[in-house]
């Protein structure tokens, strides 16, 4: 199991009921950032796939999901000493851009990125806080290899087990899940 800094962190994450609708357990991660410790603690267990066993550094950027990918993406990115890229809603980025598309529930969500946002050949952390379907990842998967770059490695404090995001995402990306509930 996670060592005990961040499993009294991981503890801080809220469960509440039928928010933002009826049916869905939403994890609030508010309390857990607000605490310095156990920020700094899940930003470090975030931050350890984008190095290799010898602790050197093995990716170029970290991707962060709007909008809880950006809190936690750019702090890894620091402990990283990489740049930080924001995937963002449509229509959010002002110059030209890269779009990614995929099917909600109730609709469809857009995502892009700005296209000079990452070279070709550049290596990826992708971070975020929940793994639900997977929809969200693997269009961000996609706007990355649209880039030219490759998805080097998956960093989410949290997945939830019974979706399957964790297929949605397939088995070339890498995936590293702080919690699985
Ligand atoms: P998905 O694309 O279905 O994997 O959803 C992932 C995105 O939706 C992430 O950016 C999460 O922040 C958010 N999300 C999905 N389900 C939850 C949940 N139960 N609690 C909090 N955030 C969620």
């Amino acid at each position: 199991g996670p060592r005990p800094g961040l499993a009294s962190a991981l503890a801080l994450i809220a469960d509440v009921p039928d928010f933002p609708e009826p049916g869905v357990l939403f994890k609030d991660i508010t309390p857990l950032l607000a605490d310095h410790g156990a920020l700094r603690a899940v930003v470090e267990a975030l931050a350890a796939p984008g190095r290799d066993d010898a602790g050197r550094v093995v990716v170029d950027k970290v991707l962060g999901m709007e909008s809880r990918g950006f809190i936690l993406g750019a702090p890894v990115a620091l402990a990283l000493d990489v740049g930080f890229v924001p995937v963002r809603k449509a229509g959010k980025l002002p110059r030209a851009t890269y779009t990614a598309s995929y099917v909600l529930e109730y609709g469809e969500a857009t995502l892009e990125v700005h296209q000079d946002a990452l070279r070709p050949g550049e290596r990826v952390l992708l971070v975020d806080d929940v793994l639900a379907t997977g929809g969200t990842a693997r269009a961000t998967t996609q706007l990355v290899e649209r880039c030219g770059a490759q998805v080097h490695a998956v960093a989410m404090l949290m997945e939830l087990g019974f979706l399957p995001g964790r297929q949605t995402l397939g088995d070339d990306v890498p995936l590293t899940t702080l919690l699985t509930v």
